[in-house]
């Protein structure tokens, strides 16, 4: 086998200054948690790139796929090694590139030779390197400015070191380096993408859904634990806490007049979740709230529902058409889950003419007809959690980031 090692580049993370160690040391566990059940990884961290260590084929083939899913990696490139010998380099060279033999490019050769001792200088090895794989290869072309593909040559110490391609990471920042926050998340469009954007942003989540059965099948309860374990694939546990709101929102249709329940049954909602979020010290709420989109989410009702709590609200949906929420949730695969037809415990009980403009003071003082703190209290006591993914088993030393 020619390769070597995966070399991996922070990007974003190199411009963090004094926290930089802590994503490094994040992103490195992230890793292994993602790959874990690849066997146990040899991870060699410098200050502004990562090396894992190759021992097979398949190793390379496996990771190359599992890194473009861990938040934090800028870019990664497989690297091939060989002896410090002018054949065996020209063979190296012609093998790394055999990947790129079926269309046009343009390329270049780049040289760094830390060992000095080494007879060809730089500019000699390149001249040689360059000419062999131009000869191999008739596609490719030489151009010294921005070519697409830039091979790069080093010849350090121990041995000489090949590599060509540039994977895209996902970017964003790794899970955890950001703290936790509690995604409300409904078996619609929205929710799951406001969750995976957070996710990228470094959040751990642990989502909260709630649940009014009989009027919510549990075909509804499979499709919200489904798009929660879809969650996973981003490279970190979720936690699915479900809440029974059948009792509290039955309340609520015989306290509240109509036109006001939504609003009474979105604040109650809220107050639910930030216990939850007290409960495990998470910082903050996520939410799929995208303005404008229906009659809660208007800035009225945005504010009037806000009322219940002074925690943090991160809406990363806000400003988002649509559209652009359904594209990025079939780019991140959860569309499919999303659009299976399911009752949300919300539309059932939606009033045919809710108010855009509701006014905090009305809704609060019919909220006052019965004593909603014990109905919240007794609810979130008695929620049901899930851990996904389920049957992977998580190693002791991954239990703190759980
Ligand atoms: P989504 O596609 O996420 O369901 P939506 O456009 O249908 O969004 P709403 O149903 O008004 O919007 O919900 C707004 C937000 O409130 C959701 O994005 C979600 O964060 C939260 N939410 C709604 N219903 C529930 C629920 N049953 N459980 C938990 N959170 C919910
Ligand atoms: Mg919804």
């Amino acid at each position: 086998m020619i390769w070597k090692e995966i070399l991996i580049r922070y990007g974003e993370l190199s411009t963090k200054g004094k926290n930089k160690m802590d994503f490094i040391r994040r992103l490195r566990e992230n890793i292994r948690y993602s790959t874990a059940d690849l066997g146990h990884l040899t991870i060699r961290t410098e200050h502004d790139r990562m090396f894992i260590a190759l021992d097979n084929e398949e190793m390379k083939d496996a990771l190359v796929e599992r890194l473009q899913h861990v938040f934090g990696i800028q870019s990664f490139s497989p690297v091939a090694a060989c002896g410090k010998d002018i054949e065996e380099m020209k063979q190296l060279a012609k093998d790394v590139m055999k990947q790129y033999e079926d269309q046009t490019y343009t390329f270049k050769v780049e040289v760094k030779r830390t060992d000095k001792k080494f007879p060809l200088e730089s500019h000699a090895l390149q001249r040689v390197i360059g000419a062999t794989v131009l000869s191999t290869y008739p596609n490719l072309k030489a151009q010294m400015r921005k070519p697409q593909i830039e091979m790069r040559v080093e010849v350090r110490m121990d041995a000489v070191y090949i590599m060509a391609q540039v994977i895209q990471g996902a970017g964003g920042m790794p899970i955890g380096s950001n703290g936790r926050s509690v995604l409300m998340l409904s078996g619609g469009i929205d929710s799951p993408v406001a969750g995976y954007l957070m996710m990228k942003r470094g959040v751990r989540l642990d989502a909260v859904h709630f649940f009014s059965p009989p009027y919510t099948s549990d075909n509804s309860l499979e499709k919200v634990k489904d798009l929660a374990k879809e969650l996973t694939k981003f490279g970190a546990n979720v936690r699915l806490h479900v809440i029974l709101f059948t009792e509290i929102q039955l309340q609520i249709k015989e306290d509240v007049p109509e036109n006001m329940s939504m609003t009474a049954t979105r604040r109650m909602m809220l107050r639910a979740v930030d216990k939850v979020r007290e409960d495990i010290n998470a910082l903050a709420i996520v939410t799929g709230e995208s303005l404008g989109q229906v009659a809660s989410q208007t800035l009225d009702s945005l504010t009037a529902i806000n009322d219940v709590t002074t925690t943090p609200i991160l809406r990363p949906l806000i400003a988002y058409d649509k559209l652009d929420i359904i594209d990025i949730a079939q780019q991140i695969g959860t569309y499919e889950t999303s659009i299976r037809p399911y009752e949300d415990c919300c539309t059932i009980f939606t009033p045919a003419n809710p108010k855009t403009k509701p006014k905090v003071e009305k809704v609060a003082h019919y909220e006052e007809r019965s004593d909603y703190e014990v109905l919240l209290d007794r609810a979130v006591k008695n929620r049901e959690i899930y851990v996904y993914p389920e049957k992977k088993k998580v190693e002791d030393k991954f239990a703190d980031l759980l």
